[in-house]
């Protein structure tokens, strides 16, 4: 039996990384996704492959600052399989990094806008149409809870606030009985982390401030979606998980 056998899911960041592994883990997993991203070649890349292998899928290209792109996705959903159980709203951007006083207010507010408003705008459009037993997942980070880097005040701000949603949402969607959750990876070899840290000094760097002494693959992480987004994690709620290598107990 497949652990997400015809659940429907938005995923959100599905053209790269940790979103694009998630999509193929769970299309194994037998879900039915939406997936979204602005670059709509990966996207429809990703779908043949998924189609290919026996799965299916949907996209929809947009960017996940736009009200209207969070209210088509969820239309998409309903449209295309009637209902949605599952939305990983994964997408986001290291955005701005620099100090503090050479950061512009759109600087700032962009990156908020991807990483936390993009948040809200997506769980707007869910919440209500999701069924009783759906699971809303949210991607943090380690830079929003155990750490603090410098320059990154702008990510820092938009993934700490990703928690603090977290928390809330899942207060007051517990009595519709929808989960709400988030995932705090530590770092994760992807497209993100190669422009955050292009450095190799700064990988090692990166690598050191994890117990495990090494970053993720986005298989790691896709994984901990999928526990968050399956049956199988039904008393959890309102938590933010750590998935770092033990990056938060770690003396450096
Ligand atoms: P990635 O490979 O760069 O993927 C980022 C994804 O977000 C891409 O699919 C990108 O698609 C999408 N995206 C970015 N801005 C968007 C926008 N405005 N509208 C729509 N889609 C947008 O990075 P990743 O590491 O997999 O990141 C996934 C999540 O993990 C992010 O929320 C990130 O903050 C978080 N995270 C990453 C790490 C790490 O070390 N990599 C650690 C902790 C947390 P398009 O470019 O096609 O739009």
């Amino acid at each position: 039996m497949k652990i997400l056998n015809n659940k429907v899911a938005i995923i959100t960041g599905a053209s790269s990384g940790i979103g694009r592994s998630t999509a193929l883990l769970f299309a194994k997993e037998g879900a039915k996704l939406v997936l979204g991203a602005r670059r709509g070649d990966k996207l429809e890349a990703l779908v043949s492959e998924i189609i290919n292998n026996g799965g299916e899928a949907v996209y929809l290209a947009g960017n996940v600052q736009d009200e209207l792109y969070a209210k088509d996705l969820v239309t998409l959903a309903i449209n295309k399989y009637k209902r949605l159980d599952i939305a990983f709203n994964n997408a986001g951007t290291i955005g701005i990094v620099d100090d503090i006083q050479n950061i512009s207010l759109k600087d700032w507010n962009d990156t908020l806008a991807t990483n936390l408003t993009s948040g809200f705008l997506a769980a707007k459009y869910q919440v209500p149409v999701m069924n009783k037993g759906a699971s809303l997942i949210f991607t943090s980070s380690f830079v929003g809870n155990s750490v603090g880097l410098p320059q990154l005040s702008a990510y820092a701000a938009s993934k700490a606030g990703i928690i603090g949603l977290t928390k809330a949402l899942a207060s007051e969607c517990a009595p519709l009985e929808i989960r709400v959750n988030s995932i705090l990876p530590g770092g994760v070899e992807t497209p993100m982390r190669v422009k955050a840290a292009p450095e190799e000094e700064q990988v090692e760097f990166l690598k050191s401030l994890h117990a495990q002494k090494r970053l993720s693959s986005p298989s790691e992480i896709a994984q901990a979606a999928l526990f968050l987004a399956s049956d199988a994690s039904s008393f959890s709620t309102g938590t933010s998980m750590l998935v770092d290598g033990g990056l938060s107990i770690s003396k450096v």
